[in-house]
């Protein structure tokens, strides 16, 4: 392990965004995590002198050689990543665990501590789905530090002990979400970093609360938000002064998907029942608020939404659901996280929402959300998410999902996109790392295909 970097004269760290993908983060161009910005403010709150250089992994590999160059110079190197939702992306290439380590790697890099955050760090290295994720440890070497913990505490109070690296603590964590407001407003700058930015196509993602309400049944068997334990919430002032901080940099387009299920961010029963009742009035003021403080805005859009929240709070749901079409961007999408429509899996998973309240919650949704202004897309509908892999599936789980979009169809509803993925077992998580699907792969792929080819086509063409 190296520590020639520490010290208090530590000059320049280099923050390489080889992207993430969590439950509830995204961080795939356009879409720029909440990571960077977090980690850029906690050392230029704590260590003010100290330049910090950011870089997307797409950047990188314009010329390994160069970045390796331009890295020898930096005093301490910071890689952020982590997949643990397998997915396709069309504005960028996630960093491969091999590439990582052949990059950092480089002998001209052998004298500069680096760190691993992010997800990777955190939950392992999950490879692809319907794989289980390797242990971090298999990063290190090359690095000497694997960050447990929120890496913007971690690397604040590394900043404030005068890089101190041999007192660094890897798993520390936020105490109270209030501990990290100062470093998300300063951190803001670090959006002019972003090769995005100067084409104006770049996503802010927002993050209001972080853990999942469902931590009191253990939440669903394969997510890792239940391990934060009780939901932290930002305080809503704080979320809106990140906003006109990002706005103020010249960021025009915000998505507010950190967050288990968006509806209930602002509940007061947070952290009491498994299903917190929305706070329409809230997220009223919320929405509003973000309308003031970043004028300028043109995208403004949602994410994760639990269905299990609109089917037993319909009436406090609809509220919520007119409160942010009133102020948010048109196309927008309510991630509803279904994973199965098979009662075996959904019991056995502990899911959110059985198939008669996720088909309550899309009849919500589109009666609130389906209009479109003046021809153009409609304005907030749901997108449904399906996992595969999981514990007590087998070929009668596909006949369900694929009959439950077919009534979807059948009774004229709509949602925006069917996302089709396969489980990555993570530790932390109660998912059981020794089962094996009963599905086969090509019954798996063939089943894909079918919804491609038949349910979202029809949904396209409404
Ligand atoms: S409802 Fe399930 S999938 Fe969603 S955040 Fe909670 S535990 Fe995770």
């Amino acid at each position: 392990m190296t520590t020639s970097g520490s010290g208090a004269s530590l000059h320049r760290v280099v923050l390489v965004d080889g992207y993430v993908d969590e439950p509830t983060i995204l961080g795939v161009p356009p879409y720029l995590s909440p990571y960077p910005r977090y980690i850029a403010g906690a050392i230029w709150t704590r260590s003010p002198g100290t330049e910090v250089h950011y870089e997307t992994i797409d950047g990188v590999r314009e010329s390994f050689s160069a970045a390796v160059r331009r890295w020898s110079k930096s005093d301490l190197l910071v890689l952020i990543a982590g997949m643990i939702v397998p997915g396709k992306y069309l504005g960028g290439t996630p960093i491969s665990v091999r590439e990582a380590k052949e990059l950092f790697s480089n002998p001209l890099l052998v004298d500069i501590p680096k760190l691993l955050v992010g997800p990777w760090a955190r939950f392992g290295c999950g490879l692809e789905g319907g794989k289980l994720a390797l242990s971090a440890q298999i990063l290190s070497p090359p690095f000497d530090y694997i960050v447990t913990g929120d890496p913007e505490v971690v690397l604040g109070d590394l900043a404030g002990s005068g890089w101190e690296l041999a007192d660094i603590e890897l798993n520390a964590i936020r105490e109270f979400p209030d501990d990290i407001e100062e470093y998300v407003t300063r951190g803001a700058r670090i959006v002019r970093s972003h090769p995005h930015h100067a084409w104006n196509h770049l996503i802010c993602e927002i993050e209001t609360y972080r853990g999942c309400p469902r931590f009191l049944t253990g939440g669903c068997s394969f997510c890792i938000e239940p391990s934060y334990g009780e939901p932290q919430q930002r305080e809503l002032d704080g979320v809106l002064r990140e906003i006109a901080a990002l706005h103020e940099e010249g960021v025009r387009a915000f998505r507010i998907g950190s967050q288990a299920d968006l509806f209930t961010y602002g509940s007061e029963e947070m952290g009491e029942v498994e299903f917190p009742t929305p706070n329409p009035e809230f997220i009223e003021r919320f929405f509003s608020g973000i309308r003031r403080v970043a004028p300028s805005l043109e995208v403004l859009h949602i994410d994760n939404v639990n269905p299990g929240t609109l089917a037993r709070h319909p009436d406090e749901s609809r509220a919520v659901g007119k409160a942010i079409i009133k102020y948010h961007t048109p196309g927008d999408v309510a991630a509803f996280g279904v994973e199965s429509l098979d009662p075996a899996v959904i019991e056995k998973n502990n899911l959110k929402a059985n198939s008669e309240e996720v088909l309550s919650a899309i009849q919500l949704m589109n009666d609130v959300g389906r209009a479109r202004e003046s021809g153009g897309l409609p304005h907030l509908l749901p997108g449904i998410n399906l996992l595969y892999g999981l514990p007590g599936e087998s070929t009668k789980t596909l006949e369900h999902n694929l009959g439950f979009l077919e009534n979807l169809v059948d009774a004229n509803l709509m949602v925006r996109r069917i996302n089709i993925r396969q489980v990555i077992g993570l530790s932390g998580t109660r998912f059981d790392n020794e089962y094996r699907s009963r599905i086969k792969r090509h019954e798996f792929f063939s089943h894909r295909e079918k919804i491609r080819r038949t349910i979202d086509v029809e949904m396209l063409r409404r």
